[in-house]
């Protein structure tokens, strides 16, 4: 049997982006549900192991609430670079504890002469998704976990309702306005929206830097994050038998020229997180389909008998995250592409500088794929803005899409998508819906600046001057 539940707001996905979209609506006062069809919260940042926010800005919402009590309950920490090179004598950057570092020397971006300078912030990710719940509660969210949403259903130009299906079963979610935080754009999709995936054309976006074709499997390069515990200098893992028919020969060849490089996280407790740069190019993955995850673990655990026999690496394997790492999914292309031009041209002199709802300064991080016209310059002379068009889909009137699968092009999403700036995403769009639901008006057509307001655009914008010391 089906039951139907009414809300003012369905956020749909449950990751960085979810968690700021229904926690913004819930505590303006609307009537929120959140779906999700893993176990927990936290998406990406959970599940796939991501469980590090990258040096950057990301605004002044809630993402500085989580921060300060994850490391008050011992759940997070800053971590540093040891400042020993990667190369190919040490092909991994190691990333420790500072206990002396606030949470606050994260936010300023690496300046490419002072890379070692910058600070990540690590977490446990029971401790981050036990949080997000804590928090999405108190504002009077209803979570919905281990439930897929299915079958938007819609009425001309506007979505009616959701069916959300759970092991009980199924439930026919009625909002005023949807917000789709799924990883891959999948509500926007079914609604009809229009999408890109891959590299681009300039013909297409006008970027300098893109290549004349679009090209579709020329997408970011996939990583099987893995945690290990301490151990022993010359403890050697065994390659688990049921991995042992992938041919790893080409792999091993080119982890023996160090090819492969990774980034190795401390968790406060000792445990460390190992994210290679990657485990499998993005056209790869896409060509191998459902046997992409089987050849990833082979390669992880390969991997990380390599490190423990080349460099003694003293850690053993705790676990494989159970999400692949995928950097690059769909992205809709939506009223307003941000573009690398908005990048370069920074928040100031951006097209749609009167419209920004969130802020970013991360470089320009493209993982393998290297066919850009012209060479890709990874630093920004500036912060810019996402305007809030970016959210808007051109049709569907009362969704928004919130996340790495925004308006963005492939250049543009290589630096937005960090988990603090799609969390900022979240929260804006979380401020729209409960906007437009209490007042009756589409998505496009809320107050901007009331919007900008509650994003604290203005703050944001005095504070970036501050950390890139613009006069
Ligand atoms: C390997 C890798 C390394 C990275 N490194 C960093 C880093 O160091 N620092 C950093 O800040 N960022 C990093 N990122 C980027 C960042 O982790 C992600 O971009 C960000 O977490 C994405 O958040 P999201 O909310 O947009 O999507 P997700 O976290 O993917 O959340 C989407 C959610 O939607 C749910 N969902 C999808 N479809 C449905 C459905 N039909 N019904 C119900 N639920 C659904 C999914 O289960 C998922 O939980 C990295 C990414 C990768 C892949």
């Amino acid at each position: 049997m089906t039951d139907t539940l009414v809300f003012d707001t369905a956020v749909i996905g449950g990751g960085s982006a979810g968690f700021g979209a229904a926690y913004a609506s819930a505590s303006s006062g609307a009537k929120t549900v959140l779906i999700e069809r893993m176990p927990g919260l936290g998406g990406m940042s959970v599940f796939g192991g991501v469980n590090c926010w990258e040096p950057g800005y990301g605004g002044l919402g809630i993402h500085l609430a989580l921060a300060r009590d994850l490391i008050a309950s011992g759940g997070g920490c800053v971590i540093h670079d040891d400042r020993i090179a990667v190369g190919p004598g040490r092909p991994y950057a190691n990333c420790l504890p500072a206990p002396d570092r606030e949470y606050g020397t994260t936010f300023k971006v690496p300046d490419p002469a002072h890379v070692h300078d910058t600070d990540h912030f690590m977490f446990e990710p029971e401790a981050m998704s036990g949080l997000m719940r804590r928090y999405l509660e108190s504002a009077g969210c209803r979570i919905m976990t281990l439930t897929e949403m299915k079958e938007p259903k819609l009425n001309g130009d506007r979505i009616e309702s959701v069916y959300a299906e759970d092991p009980g079963g199924c439930h026919l979610i009625k909002a005023d306005v949807f917000v789709d935080c799924t990883d891959d754009a999948s509500l926007s999709r079914m609604c009809g929206c229009r999408f890109a995936v891959g590299e681009d054309s300039s013909s297409d976006t006008g970027e300098y830097s893109t290549p004349d074709e679009a090209r579709e499997n020329a997408v970011n390069g996939v990583s099987l994050i893995f945690r290990c515990s301490p151990t022993v200098s010359g403890h050697i893992d065994g390659m688990p038998d049921k991995l042992r028919d992938v041919d790893l020969s080409d792999f091993i060849r080119r982890l023996d020229r160090r090819e492969i490089y990774s980034v190795v996280n401390h968790y406060p407790c000792g445990d460390v997180n190992v994210n290679m740069l990657p485990t499998m190019d993005g056209g790869e993955y896409l060509g191998l389909g459902k046997e992409a995850g089987h050849v990833m673990e082979a390669r992880v655990w390969a991997y990380l008998i390599w490190l423990q026999k080349t460099f003694g690496f003293p850690y053993r394997m705790k676990s494989v995250f159970p999400v692949h790492g995928v950097r690059e999914n769909v992205r809709i292309i939506g009223r307003y592409r941000l573009s690398e031009t908005d990048l370069r041209l920074g928040m100031f002199s951006q097209p749609l500088a009167g419209r920004l709802i969130a802020f970013a300064d991360h470089m320009i991080d493209v993982h393998g794929t290297s066919k850009l016209k012209r060479r890709l310059s990874p630093w920004l002379d500036v912060p810019y803005g996402i305007p809030y068009d970016c959210l808007l889909t051109g049709e569907c009137e009362n969704l928004l899409t919130a996340s790495h699968s925004s308006s963005l092009t492939h250049i543009a999403a290589a630096s937005v998508r960090l988990s603090r700036t799609v969390m900022a995403l979240g929260e804006a769009a979380g401020y729209a819906a409960s906007m437009a639901a209490r007042s009756g008006k589409l998505a496009a057509d809320i107050d901007i600046e009331e919007l900008k307001k509650k994003c604290k655009t203005e703050e944001c914008t005095a504070q970036l001057r501050g950390l890139w010391n613009i006069g």
